[in-house]
């Protein structure tokens, strides 16, 4: 489908455009429609956009991509939609074919950044200066939050001697270790095995495997494709239990990679819930954690939330952040790409940090981009205290003694 070619639709994807029944239910859990109040920056004003182009009512318009681009793509409005419109889906076609046209403008660091993604071995290799200064504490961007990741040990190769040492019986599963979280925030895969492992999972990582393509997909660049191609290789046909992803986002991109194709992805805390978890070992201190939902959790895997057996085995007293399933503005690279929009719905939720009960008070979450987002509220004036954000499986980890 090209909803952006006008007078070129299939009857069936004229359908899809015209599904909309302008009801509004969308708008109120649209952040882009919440900062500006203007109906074109919400889910109802695009998909008339875009419709109205479509059907050459209205000539290809440099707002129409603006107001693409401005999407920040949380699928908030699919899940509030009554009548199943499929927005996301619609999205991802109407920005390809806008970057295709040279309607919407990549900037080269942004394609540099996917031509990376797509090549780990060389991203790992170059990133390794980065891992070097998060163990030093020495982040040279407010994004890259505290962390100690190893420089050389892979994930794959971690893995493999935790499952010499721990011998682990129980099911098999692959990980999906992703190009960024590998290249930069390996400590969280590391973590992720851990607790794996450490509840009689074993855990594999094919070497095989890719970019899942999420970053292409939301720039609207091509060869996902490909990389979708590539990632059916590495996981299907190998008997796993399971495909696991620690980060909604590539968790999200890589079942659409997956689908009908045999091992089902699965977000790794949604899959922990399903298992008798080791009680945590910690005693629980002054610490206290506030969860916030990824959107590609629960608006696109459709995974209600973090199972309350998981978040218990953390050890620590938590409880939902307040708008806990609204989305953050890390949106993948929007915070990169509409730095002013992502600032604004941050500012939306992070204010409750201010007064937050707790020392220290944990920011938790499952996904290392909005980790990202998170983390740089103080930097950004949005959150006037100290503040520590996790993704919710090192909390595990720690509750088990972490890497000792
Ligand atoms: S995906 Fe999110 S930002 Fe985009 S229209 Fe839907 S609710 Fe608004
Ligand atoms: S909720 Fe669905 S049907 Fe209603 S206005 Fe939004 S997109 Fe259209």
């Amino acid at each position: 489908m090209n909803p952006s070619r006008p007078g070129a639709q299939e009857p069936g994807e004229r359908d899809i455009l015209s599904s909309c029944v302008h009801c509004g239910l969308c708008l109120e859990v649209c952040p882009t429609y919440q900062i500006s109040g203007d109906e074109n920056n919400s889910p109802r004003g695009r998909l008339r956009l875009w419709r109205e182009e479509a059907d050459g009512r209205l000539p290809p318009d440099p707002w129409t991509a603006r107001y693409t681009e401005d999407c920040v793509g949380c699928l908030a409005c699919e899940t509030a939609c009554p009548a199943n419109v499929p927005y996301g889906r619609i999205l991802e076609e109407t920005r390809h074919a806008h970057a295709e046209k040279g309607r919407s403008a990549v900037s080269m660091p942004l394609r540099l950044a996917a031509a990376l993604a797509s090549r780990p071995g060389l991203f790992g290799l170059l990133a390794a200066p980065l891992r070097w200064l998060r163990r030093l504490g020495l982040s040279p961007s407010p994004m890259l939050f505290p962390g100690k990741p190893a420089l050389a040990e892979s994930t794959a190769d971690y893995a493999g001697r935790i499952n010499r040492q721990l011998n682990p019986s129980g099911p098999r599963v692959a990980l999906l270790t992703g190009c960024l979280m590998e290249a930069v925030f390996r400590e969280i895969n590391f973590a992720t095995v851990r607790v794996l492992a450490r509840n009689n999972v074993r855990v594999e990582v094919p070497r095989a495997q890719g970019c899942c393509g999420a970053m292409r997909e939301h720039l609207g660049l091509s060869g996902v494709d490909e990389l979708r191609r590539a990632n059916r290789g590495a996981f299907s046909g190998k008997g796993y239990d399971a495909v696991l992803a620690n980060s909604s986002g590539c968790g999200f991109a890589l079942g659409k990679a997956l689908a009908g194709e045999g091992p089902v992805v699965r977000d790794v805390l949604d899959f922990l819930g399903t298992l008798p978890l080791r009680p945590a070992q910690r005693k629980a201190g002054a610490a206290r954690v506030y969860v916030d939902l990824p959107c590609h959790l629960v608006h696109g895997q459709k995974v209600p939330g973090i199972p309350k057996a998981v978040l218990d085995a953390t050890g620590l007293p938590w409880e939902l952040a307040p708008m806990a399933r609204d989305c953050c503005g890390s949106g993948g690279v929007y915070n990169l790409q509409k730095p002013e929009n992502a600032r604004q719905i941050l500012a939306r939720k992070a204010e409750f940090l201010n007064h937050a009960q707790g020392d220290p008070v944990i920011l938790a979450t499952s996904n290392h981009v909005c980790m990202m987002q998170w983390n740089t509220a103080r930097w950004q004036g949005l959150v006037k205290r100290p503040y520590r954000v996790s993704h919710v499986i090192q909390l595990l980890d720690e509750a088990d003694g972490g890497a000792a």
